[in-house]
């Protein structure tokens, strides 16, 4: 038995674009090297196309399983190669981003060159699955590019590195004015006092470069234990996080099983976790992120329907969902009392009670945008007029708490 892997690097093109042929070579020749230096004696090694690589794998046995379960090995081995750390171009460190195709003969062909085409094609269609990639074709913009390739090698590494920190803003119970709880908002921060890079910017590039899920995770079980060291103080046994949850991420079937493996782990109950997923997540009502809602809420963690009021969703679709809290947008929330969005804060508190779920205010930023939301039965605000979001330490110190 023979096996080939074919891997084929994803968006090299831009390095060539933004670095000129010469660093894409470089390149090449390093990728090839690392590949080289990974084969077992019997393997080899060629360029098969431009930017894809194929190793020939002999298989010491006849047994198909054990043929694939050795291929599949392999390749994972030599994926590893490449992606376990950076490759140095024009003097900074570049992720590479590849797919593998395997092919074994028997049964998938006799002939070699076959063999290549078709562990190729899975290759290329892993490729062709994310379409929506920036192509970057044109050459005016060549320093933009270059800007744009650094930064996202950056925040791949970041995320590897687990760089990104969680900052902390209290939620105020109306009733009772108390903080009852904090949404955890993700910061990334910079060397040599530079100001951290703010989610707007990398969260979008975060799901384009499919790193949600893992970036995603480290938000969630960081919360959780920041949680559980808060939990621990006296009197705070109630206290809840909110956490984040991007669409990317409820595209994935298993993260209601995920998420509470993490809060079991760390020893906090789901029940004090809650997450926000953004009405525009709802906007397309993909059959699985529906599924991923239905199973995270049947896990036990509320959840909070965020930037309410901003996107397009079907009133029917969010009545049937399980909801515990709408966040009305600040945008509507800052324009209160007077303003064009003070009718869309009293008419949306009037629907979550029908609804039988809380209402809360975000951005707020003074006693008169406070006054407005008490005086419409709104169940929580927060905003800056009580903190902005702050690092765990502050957010202890804020709290009289101790700091752990
Ligand atoms: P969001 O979930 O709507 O978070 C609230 C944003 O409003 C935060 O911005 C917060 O700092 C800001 N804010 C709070 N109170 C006020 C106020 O009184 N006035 C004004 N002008 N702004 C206020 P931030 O931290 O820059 O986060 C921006 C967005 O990035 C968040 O919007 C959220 O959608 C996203 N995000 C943050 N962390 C994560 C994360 O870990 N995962 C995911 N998926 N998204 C995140
Ligand atoms: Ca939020
Ligand atoms: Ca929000």
């Amino acid at each position: 038995v023979t096996g080939i892997v074919s891997l084929h690097f994803r968006r090299l093109d831009r390095v060539d674009q933004a670095f000129g042929i010469e660093a894409l070579n470089q390149l090449l020749n390093d990728i090839g090297e690392r590949l080289g230096n990974r084969l077992e004696a019997n393997e080899s090694l060629a360029r098969s196309h431009e930017h894809t690589f194929a190793a020939l794998i002999p298989v010491g046995t006849d047994e198909a399983d054990d043929a694939d379960r050795h291929l599949m090995a392999r390749a994972h081995a030599l994926v590893a190669a490449v992606t376990e750390a950076g490759f140095e171009v024009a003097g900074d460190t570049l992720q590479v981003q590849v797919y593998a195709g395997v092919a074994r003969a028997p049964p998938d062909s006799r002939d070699a060159q076959e063999l290549v085409l078709r562990a190729e094609e899975v290759t290329q269609r892993g490729a062709n699955s994310d379409t929506e990639l920036v192509r970057w074709a044109d050459h005016t913009i060549k320093p933009a590019q270059r800007q744009q390739i650094k930064f996202e090698s950056k925040l791949q590494r970041a995320v590897t590195e687990r760089e990104l920190v969680l900052h902390y803003q209290p939620i105020v119970d109306l009733a009772s004015g108390e903080v009852v709880g904090a949404e955890a908002l993700a910061r990334w921060p910079q060397p040599d006092g530079q100001a951290p890079i703010g989610p707007d910017h990398f969260i979008p590039l975060a799901e384009e470069l499919g790193l949600m899920g893992r970036l995603g995770a480290q938000v969630f079980e960081d919360a959780c234990r920041q949680l559980h060291r808060w939990q621990a103080h006296p009197g705070n046994a109630a206290f809840w996080v909110s956490v984040n949850v991007a669409p990317a991420q409820l595209r994935d079937p298993d993260i209601a099983d995920h998420f509470s493996a993490i809060a079991r782990e760390v020893g906090v109950s789901p029940a004090h976790v809650k997450l926000e997923i953004t009405e525009s997540a709802l906007e397309h009502g993909l059959d699985e992120v529906i599924h991923a809602i239905d199973a995270l809420a049947a896990a036990g963690f509320p959840l909070a329907l965020d930037d309410f009021g901003t996107g397009y969703s079907s009133l029917r679709r969010l009545i049937d969902m399980p909801f515990n809290i709408i966040k009305v947008d600040r945008s509507f929330v800052s324009q209160t009392p007077d303003g064009r969005g003070a009718g869309v804060v009293a008419s949306l508190s009037q629907l979550s009670s029908h609804l039988h779920i809380h209402a809360l205010g975000e951005g707020v930023e003074n006693a008169v945008h406070e006054a407005f939301l008490r005086a419409n039965n709104y169940r929580f605000a927060q905003g800056y007029y009580y903190a902005k979001p702050m690092a765990a330490a502050d957010f202890a110190t804020w709290s009289g708490w101790p700091t752990d």
